[in-house]
């Protein structure tokens, strides 16, 4: 080697920074320099497609109309001339646009030729006969590869048609503008340097390696120093410096980018190969900033892309969850349907999911949650012939502690989340991990580490998709996935050109590049989570709920969807019951399976995760849901009466023979009953002349009567001499009111506070008086009504912030009149006024008991009607009760077919973030002795902190609804003071509570629904619940499907029975001979036979559950 003597010409040290701030000029669309740079060689020719031509769809009946093009006449519509600068507009509105173009005949022997199109907004391109080609996404995917069948010379037509809503809707921060317009940019035809677009990608990639990876690595100042060589070696004069670039780039990139043969190479470090798996997915809410409508055709639009990418990319695998959706696309574009079902077969479009919606886990009941999975792994199985093994729920507010068994359940042993890198108080600890839910169950969790579902496939992606992985010593691998969600369309050529690159980058560097592989599918990535972790023995384990740290208003935000879900689930379930009975009990009567299924599909729909949790714009709300609802509730009635009459009969009523309808499986004893003259005249003439317990209730023109059941499940109408322990209501001298049934006594001051309530069997008060930041000075005690401002930082349909806690109002100044003073029940009526806009108005009540001795009291309660007009801005009603119960640690509060236990003190910052929780029909805070719970009808917020137990009423959050939950609410909860912890009486008033005895009243002379009813019984502790009968899923007479069409003509019955409280039970099932037991199964959630149990010869059959367990029993009948 030789080195030259003299220096003449000193060289500089090029300075860091200002060499990678130059990186940017070189692929800089606008600025300066774009003539100087790449972008001068992006296009070959560019033409601006002339002659557009547009309709706008007309509304019908003042609502935004979204025909599908077989339905549109085109050949008769008033085309509007437009060009580039029209609007497209207002918010909502739909348009159709004739495109015709002519394709150059020199363009014919270029690689690719394009469609250009950015209207702002959502679009899809359709060609002349109608099919959906891809979607455009304003700003995100403008661009739309003409196909090799289009490439012809001839003028040709194509429509588009545009949605006036952007990937997000109309506007995410506040209620949707409905003056939005979208301008059309441009609409051009494209013939583009494919290498020019090359070199991009590639140059994007190895420029965000010079500014990403980390100093001191050589990695980085390699692809700074190849970075630097491309632009000093390009010619805008000269294309063929575009050649030279790509060269240079090969140093880092390998020789393999332009086709999936990168993913066949590997750096040869295997031992230290992190493998990071990409999978394309396009997270659709169902519903959001958009109706349910336009999700129709988000679906269409996303899907169609999708299809395109798959064929012009063979190691791309795209993934799709909720069933509902794919009912929709076969529904509306059965065309585009069946291209799917040709990519699933080249495992490039794999249905994912195993749930009908991506639903929310904290507030649907046990049945749902297991109906989410019926009705999703059975649509799949018909459609695609196989059952999900992973629950994909990416987006959902907090995870109930019964997932992983209700997954398990239904097949599924993996599950797959992000959300909970949205904590925003503690970092969740863990990426990959078995989950052990509340029986012990446990499924294989994984969360993308680089906390999105929608990543854009950058390079700072796939690097994070290692460097944030909580648990890479446990498990070097992780998943990215990636896309634009909600109509962006899902990932885009540009994505997996980058993750070609990124691979390529990891095949020549290695080291601080993870492998990114493309080809794989999900279940290969859970695979190889088992293969290098002992089948999952080897991982940490996260035990119990997996809480949310955000997003806590959603248990309350829309009261009214609440209630509608609380009471559509008791619907559906005595539907399902009373029909069982019907179709079992008669040959003529026909099953209405389709109906209750469509009933299933609607109500679940509904639980998706942002329409349940009331985060949804007005028009989902107020257009779709609530009529949906509304529908639901009088088409289940409408059922319930058909299977009535084929049961009993309702010819005339006779007091004697008069049977109620108690679909629960247990005796109701006392329970009060409102006979209405308007709407029962019959009934309410014949209880009025009738000697029982009679009196006149506040609203107008209604009796109140006493009826319990008997052992045959017959109604009988108390009498006020049955009642031992009358109820009263008196006044004192100070003012105060003393509402007592001889067994509790509660003391209600002036102003409507509950100063005491007191045990008198137990000789225990149960309200504590003591004054303390959370009760404030004045008088102290129970319902005491709180108004909080509640002004998140986010989100405000969405978050309640902990800081709100801090500032509250307590209401006062209460008036309280008399409402009725009888033995039946007694009650006061408390009114207060919350602003100038707002009151509410309270029945106090307690109820006169049967029980002929203390310890055989009744569910002894004091039960809270009330009614609030609510008009407020950013502020949240609760109510809450101080208790004597001064030191448990734990609260118990119910979850769907179980109890979680919460902690009720802040001790950590963990403890911290759970200050407002989900519950179901009940909480409870109870020492060993004695315990107090606090039952609803229609709430899923809480909480309770120390002595204090706080259920959440009403919220008022101006995004993205400005009318959420303005208006009248009536709801009703109640106080349950109990001796002992929290028991299985808990438990069943909850059931009692929400399942009114229902004024389905019906004659049954022959006793044939009781018969029937009584021919299934669960003898069994109390804390086993017989939750569910149903009919039999795939009998020949229920089944919907294809796939599970049988020969055999036998009636099955389902029934689910689950143990409430945690501790392992045995019990009897006795089945009556009326229902002629042929054979009995042990099913799983999806009804699929495991073992045949045994019966004795009088139908009797011994189960046994451990605790929490859910157990699926199905009841072959004799033909
Ligand atoms: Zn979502």
């Amino acid at each position: 080697m030789s080195y030259d003597r003299y220096n003449y010409q000193p060289n500089f040290k090029p300075v860091d920074h200002l060499f990678d701030d130059r990186l940017r000029q070189f692929t800089d669309g606008g600025g300066q320099f774009h003539d100087l740079n790449l972008p001068k060689f992006y296009y070959l020719e560019k033409i601006g497609i002339g002659g557009l031509k547009s309709w706008r769809v007309p509304d019908v009946d003042g609502k935004t109309a979204r025909p599908l093009f077989k339905d549109i006449d085109f050949d008769n519509l008033e085309w509007e001339n437009i060009g580039p600068g029209y609007s497209f507009g207002p918010s909502w509105k739909s348009f159709w646009v004739k495109l015709e173009i002519e394709i150059p005949e020199h363009w014919l022997s270029h690689e690719i030729i394009e469609i250009d199109w950015d209207s702002s907004s959502e679009a899809l391109i359709y060609d002349h006969k109608g099919l959906p080609l891809q979607a455009f996404t304003g700003g995100e995917r403008n661009l739309f590869r003409i196909p090799h069948k289009y490439r012809v010379t001839d003028r040709q037509t194509f429509y588009i048609e545009v949605a006036c809503n952007g990937m997000f809707g109309n506007g995410a921060d506040g209620h949707p503008d409905p003056n939005r317009y979208f301008r059309l940019n441009h609409a051009d035809l494209g013939l583009p340097n494919m290498e020019a677009r090359r070199l991009f990608w590639d140059f994007w990639i190895l420029g965000d390696a010079a500014r990403e990876f980390p100093g001191g690595r050589w990695e980085k100042y390699q692809a700074a120093d190849v970075c630097t060589k491309i632009m000093d070696a390009f010619d805008p004069d000269d294309v063929k410096s575009v050649a030279t670039g790509r060269k240079l780039a090969q140093k880092l990139l390998g020789t393999k980018v332009d086709s999936e043969l990168v993913f066949d190479e590997f750096a040869n470090n295997e031992i230290r190969r992190i493998d990071v798996y990409g999978i394309g997915n396009c997270h659709i809410d169902t519903a959001w900033e958009w109706p349910f409508a336009e999700t129709k055709r988000k679906i269409v639009r996303s899907w169609t892309t999708q299809l395109r990418l798959a064929d012009d990319y063979p190691e791309y695998v795209f993934v799709a969850s909720q069933m509902q959706q794919f009912k929709w696309l076969k529904q509306y574009h059965p065309e585009i349907y069946s291209l799917v079902k040709e990519k699933y077969t080249t495992n490039q479009f794999l249905p994912i999911g195993g749930s009908w919606v991506e639903n929310d886990t904290n507030l649907p009941n046990g049945e749902s949650l297991l109906r989410q999975f019926l009705l999703g792994q059975r649509y799949q199985f018909n459609e695609f012939g196989f059952y999900s093994n992973i629950f994909w729920l990416p987006d959902t507010f907090g995870y109930s502690s019964q997932i992983p068994q209700i997954c398990q359940l239904v097949g599924i042993s993996r599950f797959l989340t992000q959300k909970l890198s949205w904590n925003n108080i503690n970092q969740f600890p863990l990426s990959t991990f078995n989950w052990k839910g509340l029986d012990g169950s446990q499924v294989l969790v994984h969360m993308p580490p680089a906390n999105t579902y929608t990543a854009g496939a950058h390079f700072g992606d796939v690097v994070r998709s290692q460097q944030q992985h909580k648990n890479l010593r446990d498990i070097p691998t992780g998943l990215l996935l990636f896309g634009h969600g909600d109509g962006g369309g899902g990932p885009t050529e540009e994505m997996i050109e980058k993750l070609r690159r990124c691979r390529g980058l990891s095949n020549t560097a290695g080291g601080l590049m993870p492998t990114v592989h493309l080809g794989n599918t999900v279940d290969d990535f859970y695979e190889e989570v088992l293969a290098k972790s002992n089948n999952g023995a080897d991982l940490p384990t996260w035990v119990g709920e997996m809480y949310l740290e955000y997003h806590r208003g959603t248990y309350t935000t829309q009261a009214r969807i609440k209630r509608f879900m609380r009471y559509g689930e008791v619907k559906l379930h005595d539907v399902e019951l009373v029909t069982a009975l019907a179709s079992i009990k008669s040959k003529h009567y026909k099953y209405p399976a389709e109906k209750i299924l469509a009933l299933w599909e609607d109500l679940c729909l509904c639980q998706f995760h942002d329409v349940v949790p009331g985060s949804c714009i007005g028009m989902v709300y107020y257009d779709e849901v609530y009529p949906m609802l509304d529908e639901l509730v009088a088409n289940a009635d409408k059922l319930i009466d058909e299977a009535l009459e084929v049961l009993g009969g309702k010819s005339t009523i006779n007091l004697d023979n008069l049977t109620f309808f108690n679909t629960l499986p247990w005796n109701r004893n006392n329970e009060l009953l409102e006979i209405s003259q308007t709407q029962q005249p019959e009934l309410y003439q014949l209880i009025s002349n009738d000697q029982v317990s009679v009196r006149d209730v506040y609203e107008k023109d209604t009796k109140l009567v006493s009826v319990s059941t008997n052992d045959e499940g017959k109604l009988k109408l108390n009498s006020i001499e049955d009642i031992k322990y009358p109820a009263s209501v008196t006044q004192t001298s100070d003012g105060q009111f003393i509402l007592s049934n001889e067994l509790i006594k509660a003391t209600i001051s002036s102003t409507g506070i509950i100063t005491s309530l007191y045990d008198i069997v137990n000789d225990r008060e149960v309200i504590a008086t003591e004054s303390t930041k959370q009760t404030g000075d004045g008088i102290v005690g129970g319902n005491q009504y709180l108004i909080f401002d509640d002004e998140p930082l986010n989100f405000p349909a969405w978050d309640t912030e902990l800081y709100s806690l801090n500032k509250f109002k307590l209401l006062s100044g209460g008036e309280v009149t008399v409402l009725s003073n009888n033995k039946l029940k007694s009650s006061i009526l408390v009114k207060i006024k919350i602003s100038d806009r707002s009151y509410l108005e309270t029945e106090i009540s307690i109820q006169g008991l049967l029980a002929s001795k203390p310890d055989d009291q009744d569910f002894n309660y004091i039960k809270f009607k009330t009614f609030v007009r609510w008009h407020e801005k950013y502020k949240f009603l609760k109510v809450q009760f101080p208790t004597t119960v001064y030191t448990a640690t734990q609260a118990n509060y119910e979850t769907q077919f179980g109890v979680t236990q919460r902690p009720t003190h802040w001790n950590t910052s963990w403890e911290t973030a759970k200050f407002e929780v989900a519950h179901h029909k009940f909480m409870d805070l109870s020492e060993f002795n004695y315990g107090v719970s606090v039952i609803n009808s229609s709430k899923y917020g809480g909480a309770i902190h120390g002595n204090l137990i706080r259920l959440s009423l009403l919220r008022s959050p101006k995004a993205p609804d400005d009318q959420a939950d303005m208006g009248d609410h009536t709801f009703e909860y109640a106080l349950y003071p109990h001796k002992g912890y929290l028991g299985s009486d808990t438990v069943k008033l909850g059931y009692n509570f929400n399942y009114k005895i229902e004024k389905h009243l019906f004659e049954d002379p022959a006793s044939s629904f009781s018969k029937l009813i009584n021919s299934i019984k669960l003898e069994a502790p109390e804390n086993l619940i017989l939750s569910h009968i149903k009919r039999g899923e795939n009998d020949y007479d229920v089944n919907q499907y294809e796939a599970y069409k049988t020969q055999s003509t036998e009636k099955s019955i389902v029934l689910r029975i689950y143990e409430s409280l945690g501790g392992a039970t045995s019990g009897l099932l006795k089945f009556g001979p009326i229902l002629k037991v042929a054979k009995v199964f042990k099913t799983n959630g999806l009804e699929e036979e495991g073992v045949e149990v045994e019966f004795n010869d009088k139908y009797e059959l011994p189960i046994s559950l451990k605790a929490f367990d859910v157990v699926t029993y199905k009841v072959v009948l004799k033909d």
